[in-house]
């Protein structure tokens, strides 16, 4: 399969190539040549295969003969080797965990994925791709857990210091071999700020940086395997349903429309966001209007201009009509967030941490809008990982899962650096 960039149609790469580069040359996204639906068959008798089967069949026309069958089925196999059920709230409304993976987010599915695409791209090769990601905290736990020991991949994650929780420094900072976590005096924004300047640096590019983040295809479209999961478990209802993502860089949200694009029957899109509304703001007056990034709680989500929106409008032909018709995006603010973990949690017993709730908010104001429908909200991370908002506001004390457990005794290693030029000598040497 062959993939185009968005700035630039007639730019084409292989799927192995779009791995590699995360992002095209001229900075746009890659975008796949086709998409054929699956057979109406696939989707009627969804619940008689496996998951393993089910992410074969969404993903293989995407990878094509770049990766053996027998070597794709084994990565499946290997990155979805856990549960994502879909519990049940509250009447008509699903929970689908994904936080049942090693490092308790959903980010785990598409990390897994690409870091085992690429150790196969370097199977038979000295070449080396330095994974650059800078975290404000969920991404870099999942990418270390993920890329950890891959042949041919070293992995730096640039963290802001004094701003990630305990458990997701420890997370990516204790697990060393390929792994180096660079702790930067300053916030998320410089970091992220190092790592854009790194990519456009010449005399770096020789160490063939990409990134990890949705950006990157092999990131991307793994996470539609999920949606499947939760149509599978769905189907029996038989009602309309709708998805409600809690969306920052909207990539989840994009795998789920493609998903759709594949043919599985999803009724409506909500993107549910915190007071970071580019998008929302959009659907109401059809302007593209980015404003500064606003810090809140739901930290994961504080983008501003996220990256996959033009995925999202290529999915639909930039047709804004078509788009609104199975698409929502509505704007919560911290307060409100508060308001329904604790109202959820009194009524139903049910723990949503910060993203999920945003996403619950969004899914129960578009489900008024379609009384007959369920409703499923993505709970993209383990109320853990979000102890210090979750167990004040519901006076509770949370276990600590085994996944956990496993990194509290581990020693912290980081490399304390300051300025764009430290990371520079960092990664030249
Ligand atoms: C990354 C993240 C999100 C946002 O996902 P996008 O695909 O960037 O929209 C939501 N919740 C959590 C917990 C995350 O880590």
């Amino acid at each position: 399969m062959n993939y185009f960039s968005l700035n630039n149609k007639n730019h084409k790469v292989t799927f192995q190539q779009a791995v590699i580069n995360g992002l095209a040359p001229d900075k746009g996204l890659y975008f796949p040549e086709s998409i054929t639906p699956l057979p109406d068959l696939f989707f009627q008798e969804i619940e008689k295969y496996s998951n393993e089967e089910i992410a074969f069949e969404a993903i293989k026309q995407f990878v094509g003969d770049e990766i053996p069958q027998d070597v794709l089925e084994l990565i499946i196999s290997e990155i979805i080797n856990f549960d994502f059920p879909c519990v049940e709230v509250e009447e008509s409304v699903f929970s689908l965990e994904l936080f049942h993976g090693p490092t308790m987010a959903f980010k785990d599915v598409g990390a897994r994925f690409m870091s085992r695409c690429l150790g196969y791209f370097n199977r038979n090769s000295d070449a080396k791709n330095t994974v650059l990601v800078a975290t404000s905290g969920d991404t870099g736990g999942a990418v270390a857990s993920g890329f950890l020991g891959v042949k041919g991949v070293e992995v730096v994650i640039l963290y802001p210091s004094g701003k990630v929780s305990d458990i997701q420094e420890r997370q990516l900072t204790t697990l060393g071999q390929n792994i180096t976590a660079l702790e930067v005096d300053g916030v998320f924004d410089d970091c992220q700020d190092m790592v854009k300047k790194a990519f456009l640096d010449d005399d770096l590019k020789h160490k063939n940086l990409t990134s990890a983040n949705s950006i990157n295809i092999a990131r991307w479209l793994p996470q539609m395997f999920y949606i499947f999961f939760a149509y599978k478990q769905l189907k029996k209802y038989n009602k309309e349903i709708i998805l409600s993502c809690p969306s920052g860089n909207f990539g989840n949200i994009c795998a789920g429309i493609m998903a759709k694009k594949l043919g599985l029957p999803i009724a409506h899109f909500v993107a549910s966001t915190n007071a970071n509304d580019t998008v929302p703001r959009f659907l109401i007056n059809g302007n593209y209007n980015p404003k500064s990034t606003i810090a809140t709680i739901s930290n994961a989500m504080d983008v501003s201009n996220p990256s996959n929106f033009v995925r999202i409008q290529e999915l639909y032909n930039n047709d804004l009509g078509q788009f609104k018709k199975d698409f929502s995006s509505y704007s919560f603010t911290d307060i409100e967030t508060e308001e329904i973990i604790k109202k959820v949690y009194s009524n139903t017993n049910y723990i949503l941490e910060q993203h999920g709730a945003v996403g619950y908010l969004g899914l129960k104001k578009e489900m008024e809008k379609h009384p007959n429908s369920i409703g499923v909200l993505l709970e993209t991370a383990h109320p853990i990982k979000f102890l210090d908002t979750v167990e004040p506001l519901l006076n509770v004390k949370l276990p600590i899962p085994k996944q956990i457990e496993s990194v509290l005794d581990k020693e912290k290693k980081s490399i304390k650096i300051k300025s764009y030029n430290d990371l520079k000598s960092f990664l030249s040497d």
